[in-house]
C-alpha cells in the first residue's frame, strides 16, 4: 500500500500546486482586467492578429475564437486609444511623445475570415486596423507556403517521413509522424529550413516532402483557409482598414538576393494598388523575426516606396523607434482576463 501512497500523495501535491498556480494567474489576469482603466502603456502598441474564427492550420493558440476577439476588442476599446496605423506611424514620425496607451491592430497573412469575422466587430467598436496580405494567394490562386507545409502533413497517412537534406540544418532527417503532435514537431523542425530557403528552392523542398508523406504535392489548404479576395480587400480599404503587403510569396526577405528581395516588395506593391486603386504604404516582414530582415532589407523596403514596415520583435515602440522595425506584440486565443494580463506585462 506505501508503495501506491507516495506517488498518490504527490500526485495529490503536484494537483494542488498546479490549482494554485492557476489560481494566482486568474487572480493576476482579473486584476489586469478589471484594473483596465488604471493600465499605463507608455508609447504605442501595435498587436499583431492572424486567422479571426478560422483554421487549425496556424501554430497553436494562433487562430483566436470570435468570442474571444470579441472580448479583448471590447477591453482594449474601453483601455485603450485604437488608432489607424497612418496615425501611428505619424506620430513616430514626428518624433513626438506618444500619448499612453495608444494602440494599433494589425492582422497578417490575409485570411477571409478578417472580413467575415473580424471587420464587423471592429466596426462595431469603430476600431480601425490595418491587414497585411501576400499577394501570390490573390494572383495564382496558391496558398501560402507555411500553411501547404501543415496542409500537407494533415493529409498524410505516413508513420514516418524520410529526407535528405545534407546542406540544411535538417539534414538526413528521419521524422516520426505517429501522433499530431509529432507531425507539429516535424513541421516546427522543418520550417525554419525553408524559411531560409529561396523561392524555387523551397517549392522543391515541398514537392520532396509531399512525396516522402504521400501527398499530391498540388494539395492546398485553400478551402480550409481561405482568403481575402479582391472585392472583399476593396471593401475593406474603404471601410477604415488599411491594406498593406505581406511581399508576393511570403519569403524571409533577409535570405533573398537584393534583386529578388525588391521584386518581392514591388511586386506586391504593385499588385495590391491595382487591386484597390489607391496607394500602399506599409509592409508587414513575413515572418518578421530579427533574423528575417536586416538593415539592408529596410533599405530596400523603403527604396519601394513603404513608409513603414512591421516587424514580430515583441516590444512596444517608444517616439525614436525605427519606422522600418516596428515592434508588434503577437495576440493568442485567449479569453479577455488572460489577454489583459499578459497586455500588463508592458504597463508602466
Ligand atoms: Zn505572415
Amino acid at each position: 500500500m506505501k508503495k501506491w501512497l507516495a506517488p498518490a500523495r504527490s500526485r495529490r501535491l503536484r494537483a494542488a500546486q498546479r490549482l494554485a498556480l492557476k489560481a494566482a494567474y486568474y487572480s493576476g489576469a482579473l486584476h489586469a482586467y478589471r484594473g483596465a482603466r488604471r493600465a499605463r502603456i507608455h508609447g504605442l502598441t501595435v498587436l499583431m492578429y492572424h486567422s479571426i474564427g478560422g483554421s487549425d492550420l496556424l501554430g497553436p493558440g494562433l487562430a483566436v475564437s470570435v468570442k474571444n476577439f470579441a472580448g479583448q476588442l471590447e477591453y482594449l476599446a474601453r483601455s485603450f486609444d485604437i488608432v489607424p496605423l497612418d496615425s501611428a506611424v505619424g506620430m513616430l514620425r514626428a518624433g513626438a511623445p506618444i500619448p499612453d496607451n495608444t494602440i494599433a491592430l494589425t492582422f497578417d497573412d490575409g485570411f477571409r475570415d478578417n472580413y467575415e469575422a473580424a471587420f464587423p466587430l471592429l466596426k462595431r467598436y469603430g476600431a480601425p486596423a490595418a491587414m497585411f496580405v501576400a499577394t501570390q494567394p490573390l494572383t495564382d490562386g496558391i496558398s501560402l507556403w507555411p500553411y501547404r507545409l501543415r496542409f500537407l502533413f494533415k493529409k498524410t497517412q505516413a508513420r514516418e517521413l524520410r529526407l535528405n537534406w545534407p546542406r540544411t540544418t535538417v539534414g538526413r532527417g528521419a521524422f516520426n509522424l505517429a501522433s499530431a503532435r509529432k507531425r507539429r514537431r516535424a513541421v516546427d523542425a522543418l520550417e525554419p529550413a525553408l524559411i531560409a530557403a529561396v523561392p524555387s528552392e523551397r517549392e522543391r523542398m515541398l514537392a520532396e516532402i509531399a512525396r516522402g508523406l504521400g501527398v499530391d504535392v498540388t494539395s492546398d489548404p485553400a478551402d480550409e483557409a481561405p482568403i481575402l479576395t479582391a472585392e472583399q480587400l476593396k471593401i475593406l480599404s474603404a471601410g477604415d482598414i488599411e491594406i498593406g503587403s505581406h511581399t508576393v510569396t511570403h519569403p524571409a526577405l533577409s535570405s533573398l538576393s537584393c534583386t529578388d528581395a525588391a521584386e518581392e516588395l514591388t511586386a506586391s506593391k504593385k499588385t495590391l494598388e491595382a487591386a484597390l486603386g489607391r496607394r500602399v504604404r506599409f509592409l508587414a516582414y513575413p515572418f518578421g523575426a530579427s533574423q528575417h530582415f536586416n538593415a539592408e532589407v529596410e533599405d530596400l523596403t523603403q527604396k519601394a516606396g513603404y513608409e513603414a514596415a512591421l516587424t514580430t520583435v515583441p516590444g512596444v515602440n517608444g517616439r525614436s523607434a525605427d519606422l522600418f522595425a516596428i515592434k508588434r506584440l503577437g495576440v493568442y486565443d485567449d479569453p479577455p482576463a488572460i489577454f489583459a494580463f499578459k497586455l500588463s506585462r508592458w504597463f508602466a
